[in-house]
């Protein structure tokens, strides 16, 4: 019998009231019962859901109220010393509020401590809090959740297979505070925790064990592979006769594959998604005492699964392994996709015609079970009909003329390397922009968003609701951007930008304006703590049905005779940030996408928008998890920019922006987006982050490091950033640098941001007198 196996649910709840009841008892509107409470139903919710869907295993400590390391941290007693002063000062609901405490800072009575660093899930958009381990670092059970959690879902009458960051994922996934050690060598003193951990479960009656060890399928040291056996073997005894499950996802196992499979446990789980053909290779390496657990329906998007597709995988390890040593399951969490798509009811946004194409979590459980009656052979009729249903919508999509444009298609294979290349070089370039826009030395600029206050939000708010007609919305924009230009040239900004006013989010913008693109109700998934984002759906061929920015650009120009910026956001960007097609590869649609962008930057050109700003804050975040793969995609990454941005006349600037910093490893691929300018963040780490652009490699074209950091209201001295910039001037030839913010202005409030920017002017200023 085949069984089935689900990695892990959404837990925010399916209209986010987790988050809604987290921010409530942060605000003190709700005190810690109640909000107990919400989780405690979320809970039941998930595996109810799961029960009647027939999954066999079911994750229990899979919930979170904030993030599922940060519980283990809390459980193993990895707790930052920083926070010990917390611990007698706290109230009784000591151990949620250390907990949030960790996770977001606490400022209350006197007592000030900062958040723990957050970084991002593998590639996924989920952000976890990064363990911190010293030297003396010492580990102790010190919470019950996994327990309690397995306890809770029996006595509702429902058995679940608890799940667990492994302890070797969960030492690399920290980082070491000091010198002078290697975090994974503190494996010995975790150990016993997990020991306690697997056997108090074994005591409660757990049969199976999910350990989660992803960087299993990632390239590892020599010494990381030689611990994986050793400690397995460890986990096992400890174990007592429950059954682990050694689970990898987000890549292929390749070079790790020997290891994974003979490992001391009775299940191995592999993303078949991921390492869409690793069967080959894994199976005649199974040894006749494991289960193969294969990850088959995708935990990071929201396709319908391609059930013949699917089958042929599952059948091609049922014939070498048979029935029972197979399972069918989810690729990774579900944790990745949003709750129901049976709660999405708006046609306009989502045609019926797409909506027949996805699957969310509810969904998705139904499609591991189909598959695993599929495969199994006795089917019903019911199964029998979904299976029909599945084809049916199998075929529709790869025939549907609302996915299919031949006119995009052929332009996007016809792209020729000239489309990819600007006319001149750079030096030939910034002499002709020099010569037509005559800017100081140190030319100052922002990164696009001014404040977007409540107000701006309201109108925004109001015109979807229809409380105010699309005039009224229009009116209120124009004079937003108008005093944003106003005081952009009383603070004697050099380039000027518009604001951004009439943006709710730079992906979501362009989204709705091209074709392709379908937009959820209830899509939310969690991107840390309490926030959740709505990806909008990429399923057909993107290309711009009409001008997109060209209205608002050429308004906030035509108010002054200082250049304004166009702003438009990059091609990778915008995949990134989107659930994306599965049936033609990321590079192609990114390719669609970047001449979508290029046809908006050639209508700002022709609008007489003579510099533009193309954002790519996601190019790092997209490169793949192993290395091999990297190159590959930083090349089609950075082609699919230049093809955004090159067929332009030399005297058009092209600016892009990259809100993160470590450049080191892909400063090359960098370069070669070359845009005339690149702002970057560099002001938290004192200007220590421009060293790549001035290493054994030298950044040739124009560099804005940013010298005040916007996500504080912190307003910044003039001295201070006078020494950045003399920093910035040390690495980087004076000719070559621009002064500006570290990023957008929308999250910040009018008074700090009038403040920092008439310091950053001033700042320019005592620079250029010194040059
Ligand atoms: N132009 C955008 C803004 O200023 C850039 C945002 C970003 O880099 N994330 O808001
Ligand atoms: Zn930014």
């Amino acid at each position: 019998m085949l069984l089935t196996n689900n990695l892990g649910y959404p837990r925010v709840g399916p209209f986010r009231e987790l988050k809604k009841a987290n921010e409530a008892y942060w605000a003190k509107k709700i005190n810690a019962e109640e909000l107990q409470q919400v989780a405690k139903s979320i809970r039941e919710n998930n595996w109810r859901t799961q029960k009647e869907a027939g999954i066999d295993l079911i994750p229990s400590n899979d919930f979170s109220f904030y993030d599922q390391v940060l519980d283990l941290s809390l459980t193993v007693g990895a707790i930052p010393a920083r926070y010990n002063s917390l611990l007698d000062k706290l109230d009784s609901n000591y151990s949620l509020d250390l907990y949030f405490a960790i996770a977001r800072g606490f400022q209350e009575n006197g007592i000030d401590v900062t958040a723990s660093e957050m970084t991002k899930w593998f590639d996924t958009n989920y952000h976890y809090i990064v363990p911190e381990f010293t030297k003396d670092q010492t580990f102790k059970l010190s919470s019950q959740k996994f327990l309690n959690e397995y306890n809770e879902a029996k006595a509702l009458g429902i058995e679940t297979k608890p799940v667990i960051i492994g302890p070797i994922t969960f030492l690399l996934l920290g980082k070491e505070k000091e010198a002078g050690f290697d975090r994974i060598d503190l494996i010995d003193r975790l150990l016993p925790v997990y020991e306690e951990i697997l056997g108090k479960l074994a005591d409660a009656g757990a049969q199976y064990i999910q350990i989660d060890e992803p960087y299993l399928a990632l390239d590892l040291s020599e010494k990381v592979k030689a611990l994986y056996p050793e400690v397995f073997k460890k986990l096992n005894t400890a174990a007592k006769g429950a059954k682990l499950i050694a689970t990898t996802y987000f890549e292929a196992l390749r070079d790790n594959e020997d290891i994974a499979v003979n490992l001391p446990v009775h299940a191995l789980h592999v993303d078949l998604v991921r390492g869409e053909n690793q069967l080959d290779t894994l199976l005649p390496k199974v040894p006749s005492t494991l289960t193969l657990s294969l990850g088959i329906v995708e935990g990071r998007n929201i396709w319908k699964n391609d059930y013949e597709k699917s089958l042929n995988k599952i059948k091609q390890a049922v014939d070498t392994l048979g029935k029972d040593r197979v399972w069918v399951g989810t690729s990774s969490s579900l944790l990745h996709v949003p709750y129901d798509l049976d709660s999405e009811k708006k046609e306009e946004t989502l045609p019926a015609e797409v909506k027949n194409w996805l699957a969310f979590a509810k969904q998705k459980l139904a499609e591991v079970k189909d598959l695993a009656v599929l495969a199994e052979g006795e089917v019903d009729a019911k199964t029998e009909e979904n299976f029909e249903a599945n084809k049916a919508a199998a075929e529709s999509r790869r025939t549907s003329p609302l996915i299919h444009k031949p006119e995009v298609k052929n332009r996007v294979n016809n792209i020729t390397d000239d489309d990819a290349k600007r006319t001149s070089p750079f030096a030939v370039r910034k002499a002709l922009q020099q010569e037509k826009f005559g800017l100081p030395k140190f030319p100052t600029t922002t990164i696009g968003s001014f404040p977007q206050t409540k107000d701006v939000r309201k109108w925004r708010a109001d015109l979807k609701k229809g409380v105010i007609t699309q005039e009224e919305y229009d009116k209120a924009i124009a004079e937003e951007t108008e005093n944003v230009i106003r005081l952009q040239e009383q603070l004697d900004i050099d380039v000027l930008v518009h604001g951004e006013f009439e943006r709710n989010d730079m992906v979501e913008y362009f989204g709705e304006q091209l074709a392709g693109y379908a937009f959820t109700q209830y899509g939310w998934v969690q991107s840390y703590g309490s926030r959740c984002v709505k990806p909008p759906i990429i399923y057909g061929d993107v290309y711009r049905p009409a001008d997109m920015t060209v209205r608002w650009s050429s308004y906030a120009q035509s108010l002054t005779d200082r250049p304004v910026k166009g702003m438009l956001t990059g091609p990778v960007t915008i995949l990134q940030w989107s659930f994306v097609r599965n049936d033609q590869p990321r590079s192609t649609t990114t390719y669609q996408i970047a001449l979508a962008i290029l046809d908006e930057v050639q209508a700002l050109e022709k609008a007489g928008i003579k510099i533009i700003q193309i954002d790519e804050p996601a190019i790092r975040e997209g490169l793949p998890l192993r290395k091999a793969d990297q190159q590959e995609y930083l090349n089609w990454a950075v082609r699919a920019f230049r093809v955004s941005s090159s067929n332009v006349a030399d005297d058009t600037q092209i600016h892009t922006h990259m809100c993160y910093s470590e450049f080191n490893d892909i400063i090359r691929d960098i370069a070669a987006m070359d845009a005339d300018v690149i702002t970057i963040e560099t002001s938290r780490s004192q200007m220590e982050l421009l060293d790549a652009f001035a290493g054994e490699f030298k950044y040739p074209n124009d560099i804005g490091p940013g010298v005040y950091d916007i996500h504080s209201p912190r307003v910044p001295s003039v001295e201070e950033m006078v020494d950045l910039l003399r920093k910035a001037k040390e690495v980087v030839p004076a000719e070559q640098l621009w002064v500006n913010p570290d990023c957008g202005l929308k999250t910040r409030a009018w008074p700090e941001t009038k403040a920092a920017l008439e310091n950053m002017v001033k700042a320019a200023k005592i620079l250029r007198a010194e040059a």
